[in-house]
């Protein structure tokens, strides 16, 4: 069966009247936005990279603050909103400037939980870079916290996770947290 075919089948076994004008074409919407929203599936780290990687002689932290991040929570395949801040202290090659956010994304557009894709970027992006460091902090709004269950409305959830000299250094760490606010 086909996405769009499954999509038609979860609408009447919600109660629709799936032939109904409004619905119409809403499975096949429903399919094409899915992969859309996933579609970091079909993308690779080199693919996404594509050698955008430049030498350099700073040695000082590079950061990209406030990335847009939209993601599926794999445990309901509800939303969760938010923004990544990502760092690392180069060695020797920094990153073309707009491949953080395309890495952010990649991993976002996957099923996923904060923990877990915060961990894959900053991986990512020490693999990619081979950074002294890197460091990711992600806040996000869930909605399967707002819209169901506790339905607490403002919640947001703090991730973070810290690579090499983040995690060695107390004073990186801190210059870094101080610069997200
Ligand atoms: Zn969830």
């Amino acid at each position: 069966m086909s996405l769009e075919q499954h999509y038609t089948a979860i609408i009447g076994q919600l109660g629709e009247d799936t032939s109904r004008e409004g619905l119409i074409d809403t499975p096949k919407r429903a399919a094409k936005a899915m992969q859309y929203l996933c579609r970091g599936y079909q993308q690779t780290l080199d693919e996404i990279v594509n050698g955008a990687l430049f030498s350099s002689d700073n040695s000082e932290m590079v950061l990209v603050k406030n990335i847009e991040l939209y993601s599926l929570c794999e445990h309901h395949l509800l939303p969760f909103i938010g923004k990544a801040h990502v760092a690392y202290i180069p060695n020797g090659k920094v990153l073309g400037l707009s491949k953080v956010a395309r890495i952010v994304d990649m991993y976002a557009r996957r099923l996923q939980i904060q923990e877990n894709l915060s961990r894959q970027i900053a991986e990512a992006v020490q693999q990619v870079t081979g950074a002294l460091g890197v460091a990711v902090v992600i806040e996000a709004q869930h909605m399967c916290m707002m819209m169901r269950g506790v339905e607490k409305q403002n919640s947001s959830m703090v991730t973070s996770v810290m690579l090499g000299e983040f995690r060695e250094s107390a004073a990186t760490r801190s210059e870094f947290l101080s610069l997200i606010g």
